[in-house]
């Protein structure tokens, strides 16, 4: 049996998503949600998904009935995941819901809690738990493989604009340029890119963060960041002593990963993005295969849910939270020019 997917929210990744689930062993895309009848018509045909499966976002709570689903996956702008991970729970279906998982800790509570009254699992689309690259530097870090770590470097930007002529295609009314407004992202590079720095340095030393510093960077395009941050910088401090420094943009192109250990130091770049990913540590190049990230997340999740089983931690809607949390604190201390603890 296969776990039967509705994609909810039919844009970029959404296409991602169909391209690992038609890759997958365990799932199929047995369903959409989308707002734009041309794209149900396209996307119907393309997947030979059957017009009971096709839903918009006024009728999407009728996917009660549908015993064809099992579980909706949320690829909406951010501030739309807490609406639609509450109706498909509502609805009976398993939840995954993209990253960042809301745009608020009461949202994120609200969403646990309504998954946990109806049943169902949360889980969130962090594709790099399942990464080889990932997992091994989660190891080097974790098992101390070159002592404790002391100090992380990781960032993740990618350039949006045009820095010659500004604002050239700009029309931020446009629902294309969500990330600009920030009821629907919730915050600018920092919920979209940053958070995976965050995740990085949480998994890599296993460890929670205690304390933060943050910057705001220059703001080259003033129209187009008015309401989120163009660039930011930040800082984490570990129990174990060991501190990070994160950097996310919209105005430059930046991914790596680096960790300095007592007895060497593994770093990774390209590190965060969908890769093809390169690394190598103080003693020898890091050489894993490149896998296709959504499917192999896909997979993973799919095999659990079908067998009945509970999700792993580490990707459920308990993490998310954790993250935006975090994020949180992160603005704070970057608005306020202070150290903000966290409880
Ligand atoms: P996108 O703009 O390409 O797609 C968003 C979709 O939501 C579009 O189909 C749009 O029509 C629909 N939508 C419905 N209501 C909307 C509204 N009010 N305003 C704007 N759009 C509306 O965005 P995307 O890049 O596919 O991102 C969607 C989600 O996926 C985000 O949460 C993002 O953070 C996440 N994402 C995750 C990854 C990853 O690697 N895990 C990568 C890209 C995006």
């Amino acid at each position: 049996k296969k776990l039967n997917i509705a994609l909810c929210g039919l844009g970029n990744y959404a296409s991602m998503l169909a391209s690992g689930i038609e890759a997958s062993t365990y799932c199929k895309l047995a369903g959409i949600v989308t707002g734009t009848p041309a794209k149900a018509s396209a996307w119907k045909k393309q997947f030979n998904i059957p017009e009971k499966n096709s839903y918009n976002y006024q009728n999407f709570d009728q996917i009660v009935n549908n015993k064809d689903i099992d579980l909706v996956y949320i690829v909406l702008p951010n501030g739309l995941h807490k609406e639609f991970t509450i109706r498909a729970a509502k609805a009976g279906k398993h939840v995954i819901t993209e990253k960042p998982m809301a745009i608020s800790v009461e949202d994120c509570k609200e969403m646990i809690k309504t998954c946990d009254e109806h049943n169902v699992q949360l889980a969130v689309g962090y594709r790099l738990h399942y990464e080889p690259y990932h997992i091994e530097i989660k190891r080097l870090g974790q098992e101390k493989v070159f002592g404790q770590v002391r100090f992380i470097g990781a960032s993740l930007g990618y350039k949006t604009y045009d820095t010659v002529n500004l604002q050239t295609h700009l029309d931020k009314s446009d629902p294309a340029e969500w990330r600009l407004n920030k009821k629907l992202s919730g915050g600018g590079p920092l919920m979209d890119l940053g958070i995976y720095c965050i995740q990085s340095c949480r998994y890599v030393l296993g460890e929670e963060p205690v304390a933060v510093t943050a910057q705001f960077g220059p703001v080259h395009d003033k129209i187009r960041f008015s309401e989120t941050e163009e660039t930011i910088i930040w800082q984490m401090e570990f129990p174990s002593g060991a501190v990070a420094n994160c950097e996310t943009s919209c105005g430059f192109n930046i991914d790596k990963f680096h960790a300095s250990a007592d007895e060497g130091f593994f770093e990774l770049s390209p590190a965060l993005s969908y890769g093809p990913f390169a690394g190598r540590t103080s003693e020898k190049e890091l050489k894993f295969p490149t896998i296709n990230q959504q499917q192999t997340q896909l997979d993973e999740i799919a095999r659990l849910l079908l067998e009945n089983k509970k999700l792993p931690d580490h990707i459920t809607g308990h993490e998310g939270l954790k993250d935006i949390k975090i994020i949180n604190a992160i603005y704070e201390a970057a608005q306020t020019g202070t150290k903000v603890w966290l409880k």
